[in-house]
């Protein structure tokens, strides 16, 4: 993929598919089942990480639900692959961005829907319709900011993953790459590593806001963020990989600042609110 460079317009205006990775680390692809492309595509609100191999495809994230025909149409034009060459979609966490289109990618190319453990559903009950609506409009709002024409990303609350996988877990199919639990934004996050060509992807673990790397909004779990945070440190040098950050290499005063940055309390939109109340009963006092 090296000698990609010009960019093609996805016809429905859902995004623009960026030239692929031109890194050495992904420059051929061979039998040997360990060689790579890593191809970074543009979704809907976020970046889409797609690693090619000859025997198969896997992507690192489930995408937005209106990311099905970028996709789609990556492998059509791009690779000139079928979709069925994909085997794999990873889910880091049930975000709209993260897990909307799992399931329509499953049903189209019949490949293997993976997360990691989780005891029960993220958006269970009725709090969690709740918050899924809320997380939808989130996303809606975000596309706005980003200047994206609104498109339809709803999508089951619910994930059926084929595989769970607990921390350190190789991802079948793809072995060279393994998941680690990094939990704290949600309580399910994964990231997902490949040792060999040092690169991580983290997905919402970290955003960058005016210019610089800050934890996501929102963190349902601080301790576990900055555990989670602490984690990192084990891969410094490595390529860093973000759903809505460019790629950077991991260096200790990027962990050091994000672990200053992170939140000592929970910060989602009810804590949010209830934190805003008490200020103004406070207030009224
Ligand atoms: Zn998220």
């Amino acid at each position: 993929m090296n000698n990609v460079s010009s960019q093609l317009k996805a016809s429905e205006g859902a995004g623009v598919l960026s030239p692929v990775n031109t890194s050495k680390k992904s420059s051929s692809l061979h039998d040997d089942g360990q060689s790579y492309r890593l191809h970074q595509i543009q979704g809907y609100i976020q970046n889409i990480f797609l690693v090619e191999y000859k025997h198969g495809c896997m992507l690192l994230d489930g995408a937005c639900k209106a990311d099905l025909s970028v996709v789609s149409k990556y492998f059509e034009q791009r690779l000139k692959r079928p979709l069925s060459d994909l085997k794999v979609v990873m889910v880091t966490h049930m975000h709209p961005d993260h897990a909307g289109c799992a399931h329509l990618l499953r049903k189209l190319s019949g490949c293997k829907v993976i997360c990691g453990y989780f005891d029960e559903h993220w958006y269970k009950g009725i709090k969690g319709a709740l918050s899924h609506l809320t997380d939808i409009a989130l996303s809606h709002w975000v596309a706005g900011r980003l200047g994206i024409k609104r498109r339809l990303i709803w999508y089951p609350r619910k994930l059926k993953p084929d595989l769970m996988l607990q921390n350190k877990e190789n991802i079948p199919g793809f072995e060279d790459w393994h998941v680690i639990s990094t939990p704290g934004h949600t309580a399910m996050d994964i990231s997902i590593v490949h040792n060999k060509t040092k690169r991580m992807y983290v997905a919402d673990l970290i955003v960058k806001v005016k210019g610089k790397l800050c934890p996501p909004f929102p963190v349902y779990f601080p301790h576990h963020y900055k555990q989670s945070l602490q984690k990192l440190y084990d891969y410094q040098g490595y390529e860093l990989m973000m759903a809505h950050v460019k790629n950077r290499e991991l260096k200790a005063g990027d962990i050091r600042t994000l672990i200053n940055k992170a939140p000592d309390r929970p910060q989602h939109n009810s804590q949010v609110i209830l934190d805003r109340a008490k200020r103004l009963a406070r207030l009224h006092k």
